[in-house]
């Protein structure tokens, strides 16, 4: 078996900043990281690309350039956790002995879980911001659509980035808008859920760019079946006494956000709680059984919002807690659920979401974030890319406070 002192799983937003962040601050610890993936994405860019205004080139870097120099890269896939022997399989075969463990191996994208749709997706008016291949194909879709029906779907959650779905809508109605195309176009959004967004607080906001769009919401519609061909979505549909049926729903244009769900290894494994996450103390991000272990980022079964913005607020608490842990002092920082979501409402405008555990509004700058700004587009389109590659990429913690003003009490 392979041994070493720290194993990472992962080498996304979570798994990169952790390891630069740990060996910045210790660079003698000798560190693995699994990561079975060439390339390495900067997916918040992706809302930009399937607008048309980044290109996907600016959202994906080779991963052998981001992985911090002295620690070790398995390049496969972790395949089973065998948390009470300290050890992980790898899907070569090998196995890895550690002391310590994060795990930080995103969550799984269930495209195949929606029949027809991997046959159809990327061509026939189907699209999605979800990947990487797929997401210059929505602004195709958008700039090509000649009226009729625009369908904009959103699964169960969690969800990674619980905005994107509206992202997409509110960013195609304005670009018909602008074209002129609006008034003869029909958006509907597709919710499985039955609130528009999960913070109250921002809920009028999008509300009303719903109205002013013309948007119509389906809420409890979860996509289950599409037929690329014929141009039909059909979606379960709960209704008001609970009842479950089928609806078919003709269209021109369908973006489609996939279902999610934990990876298989983290299902089946040992570390997860009844809904198959990672158990981890939402504090300390420390596994609420194995003390040699903790966790970072979509993974984790804990309540903040699957985000970047997460990752960058829990890495610097791992940092800590796993060096405090290596010196047998107790651990010395929490995680306060920080997560943001800037919701593109318009071409330039964005309302930026930002909130704690239990959905308390923790704005960074002192606006109230209920009104579209310019700036927050700026931050998300210029700041945002540039603070992701080169601050938390290379373990340099940001942070910028949060201003509880009055307007928010
Ligand atoms: P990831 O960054 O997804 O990394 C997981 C890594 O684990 C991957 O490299 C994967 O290859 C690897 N892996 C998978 N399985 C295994 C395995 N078995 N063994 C080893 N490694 C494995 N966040 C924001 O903050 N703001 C936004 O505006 C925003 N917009 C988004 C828009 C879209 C369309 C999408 C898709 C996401 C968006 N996000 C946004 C969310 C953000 O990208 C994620 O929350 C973030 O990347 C999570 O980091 P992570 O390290 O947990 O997972």
């Amino acid at each position: 078996a392979l041994r070493c002192q720290i194993l990472i799983i992962g080498g996304g937003a979570g798994g990169i900043s952790v390891a630069a962040s740990l060996k910045r601050r210790r660079p003698e610890l000798d560190i693995a990281l699994v990561e079975p993936s060439e390339r390495h994405f900067y997916q918040p860019g992706w809302t930009l690309v399937g607008a048309g205004v980044m290109s996907s080139a600016a959202t994906e870097r080779q991963e052998a350039g981001l992985i911090p120099k002295g620690v070790r890269w398995l390049k496969t896939a972790a395949s089973a956790f065998l948390p009470e022997t300290n050890r992980v399989r790898l899907a070569d075969g090998r196995v890895v002995v550690y002391d310590y463990l994060v795990a930080c191996p995103g969550l799984k994208l269930d495209w195949a879980k929606i029949e027809g749709l991997t046959q159809t997706l990327g061509r026939n008016g189907v699209c999605s911001n979800y990947s990487f291949e797929t997401a210059p194909y929505t602004h195709e879709c958008v700039k090509t659509f000649s009226g009729g029906t625009a369908v904009f779907t959103q699964p169960p959650m969690p969800i990674k980035c619980a905005g994107a779905p509206q992202k997409a809508l509110y960013l195609t109605a304005d670009y018909l808008r602008r074209h002129n195309r609006l008034a003869g176009a029909n958006l509907e959004f597709c919710l499985a859920g039955d609130v528009l967004f999960g913070v109250p607080f921002f809920v009028p906001p999008l509300q009303k760019k719903v109205d002013e769009y013309g948007i119509k919401l389906n809420f409890k519609h979860n996509l289950i079946a599409v037929d690329g061909a014929s141009k039909k979505a059909t979606f379960a549909v709960v209704d008001k006494d609970g009842k479950s049926t089928e609806k078919t729903i003709a269209f021109d244009m369908l973006h489609v956000v996939p279902p999610q769900a934990p990876i298989d290894a983290v299902r089946d494994s040992a570390l997860v709680n009844a809904a198959g996450w990672i158990d981890v103390d939402p504090g300390t991000l420390r596994h609420t059984r194995f003390a040699n272990i903790f966790g970072i980022g979509d993974a984790l079964g804990t309540t903040n919002a699957k985000t970047a913005a997460a990752v960058r607020m829990q890495v610097p608490v791992v940092t800590a807690n796993l060096l405090a842990l290596l010196e047998g002092k107790s651990l010395p920082k929490t995680y306060d659920g920080y997560g943001a979501c800037p919701l593109t409402v318009a071409y330039g405008k964005i309302v930026l979401a930002e909130f704690l555990y239990g959905g308390k509004v923790a704005p960074s700058f002192p606006f109230d974030p209920r009104v579209p700004s310019r700036f927050a587009w700026f931050l998300k389109t210029t700041i945002m890319p540039l603070l992701y590659w080169h601050q938390m990429l290379n373990g340099y913690e940001l942070d910028i406070g949060h201003h509880e003003k009055q307007f928010l009490a």
